[in-house]
């Protein structure tokens, strides 16, 4: 991965974007800086007696189309510039799929592998205590990212239930079922990813049972996108986790990789029948080898900027499904299009997991939760919804997919924005 202005980049990415979608400089200016950010100092009593202070954020970038809502991630790498950008991305992606909502993102700068389930559950109510005024169900709803799952967003919202004295599970997405949360959450990230990349690869005219697919990055979304995919016929050929990637012509079975993983916490190629796995035959790959596989679609499903100016030039896979958020930097990205790979950008193909937070909101606030056949039906039409109008920008307007996806999110918040007035309607004499 290379060092890079993260935030300095998604920026340039937008105004670059922006302007191709002749979007008006004054709403373009309103998303060059967050609206609102909270940086804290987390004091957390380790099990040894003694007290670490831990760096947390929230920028809670626009809120232009409803309350902000994104993720918090747990993560050595998190820094203020890191979760700006991911708040802007949140923004463009609600608007993309058209939800009632503005975009924020937080973190904290921890490795949670290094924690007990002591500590890690003092962080994450340390980190609640320190946003409680900051985010709120009508305000700013935050959810899971890298490293942070259903259990320490229940810790969270019952932190903020503590302080607040009632009871709001709307308050936080992403949430344990029997504390509100909604079915179909957890695969949502991974399971929007299929359907989009499969709607992509139908387009293309790709035969499921002939397209191999390699997938980095074997946490929530990775999986289940491996999952799903390989569920509607494709063969996952490769996987990775943070310690390196595992690749078989043959493809793996999904499953018996993930069951393994729960189990011995290592990433094997096994194939399961009932809890007897046993090898089959695979390669043992780096992260950096996966990315570079001549497979027909390639997964970065991990962190941002795996791809840069160091690897562009070989990249092999014709089409990039983006699941994690920023996974190609601004240079690269210029560099696969211009080479004919078509990405499949992030604010569309991970936007799953934040529709079916959208869900989970809409439950809570209902007091009615909905089956799982309601949340994959519903997921399903937004996103395929959302697919369409970007292809048909991208075709009308000769754009790329994630140039098509700017416009219309770019096209979504201006028009939120200037509904309150244009700078002409202002300068004008006539009401
Ligand atoms: P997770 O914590 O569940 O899994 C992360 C995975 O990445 C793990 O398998 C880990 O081993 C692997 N990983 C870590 N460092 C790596 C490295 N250097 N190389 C290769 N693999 C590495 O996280 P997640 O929720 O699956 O999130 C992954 C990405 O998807 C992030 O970019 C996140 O922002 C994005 N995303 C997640 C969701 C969601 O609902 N979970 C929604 C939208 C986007």
């Amino acid at each position: 991965m290379e060092p890079a202005d993260v935030f300095g980049d998604a920026v340039a990415r937008v105004e670059r974007m922006g302007r191709q979608a002749a979007v008006s400089p004054e709403v373009l200016a309103a998303l060059r800086q967050p609206k609102a950010v909270l940086v804290a100092s987390l004091p957390v009593r380790m099990d040894d007696g003694s007290t670490r202070w831990f760096s947390g954020y929230r920028c809670r970038y626009n809120d232009a189309r409803g309350p902000t809502k994104g993720g918090i991630r747990y993560h050595p790498g998190v820094t203020l510039e890191e979760v700006q950008a991911l708040a802007l991305w949140m923004t463009l992606k609600c608007a993309v799929v058209g939800l009632p909502y503005g975009g924020a993102k937080g973190g904290v700068a921890v490795d949670p592998k290094q924690l007990s389930h002591l500590e890690l559950e003092r962080l994450s109510r340390a980190y609640m205590r320190a946003v409680a005024d900051f985010v709120g169900p009508d305000t700013d709803i935050p959810a899971p990212d890298l490293y942070t799952n259903a259990r320490i967003m229940g810790w969270m919202a019952d932190e903020y239930q503590t302080i607040k004295r009632v009871q709001v599970p709307g308050v936080i997405t992403g949430k344990p079922i029997a504390m509100g949360g909604s079915l179909g959450r957890e695969e949502a990230t991974g399971r929007g990813a299929s359907l989009m990349i499969h709607e992509l690869a139908r387009r293309r005219g790709l035969e499921p049972a002939r397209t191999r697919v390699a997938v980095q990055g074997f946490g929530n979304a990775g999986y289940h996108v491996a999952r799903c995919l390989q569920e509607a016929g494709y063969r996952i050929v490769a996987v990775s986790d943070s310690k390196g990637g595992i690749l078989s012509e043959a493809g793996f079975d999904v499953e018996s990789l993930h069951r393994a993983k729960e189990s011995s916490r290592v990433l094997q190629g096994v194939y399961c029948r009932g809890s007897v796995c046993e090898l089959v035959e695979h390669q043992r790959i780096s992260n950096e080898e996966l990315l570079e596989l001549d497979v027909d679609v390639l997964v970065p499903a991990a962190l941002e900027n795996v791809i840069g100016s160091h690897n562009a030039e070989r990249i092999r896979a014709p089409l990039v499904a983006e699941v994690a958020n920023g996974p190609i930097a601004g240079e690269a990205d210029e560099r696969l299009h211009e080479r004919g790979i078509t990405v499949l950008p992030d604010v569309l193909a991970n936007a799953g997991g934040v529709t079916v937070s959208w869900f989970e909101w809409v439950q809570n606030r209902q007091g009615w939760p909905w089956t799982l056949e309601d949340v994959r039906g519903r997921l399903a039409d937004v996103l395929s919804r959302a697919f369409s109008e970007i292809w048909r920008i991208a075709e009308e307007e000769k754009l790329s997919l994630r140039g098509a996806a700017y416009a219309l999110a770019l096209r979504r918040i201006a028009e939120a924005i200037e509904s309150q007035g244009t700078r002409e309607w202002f300068a004008s004499r006539e009401a």
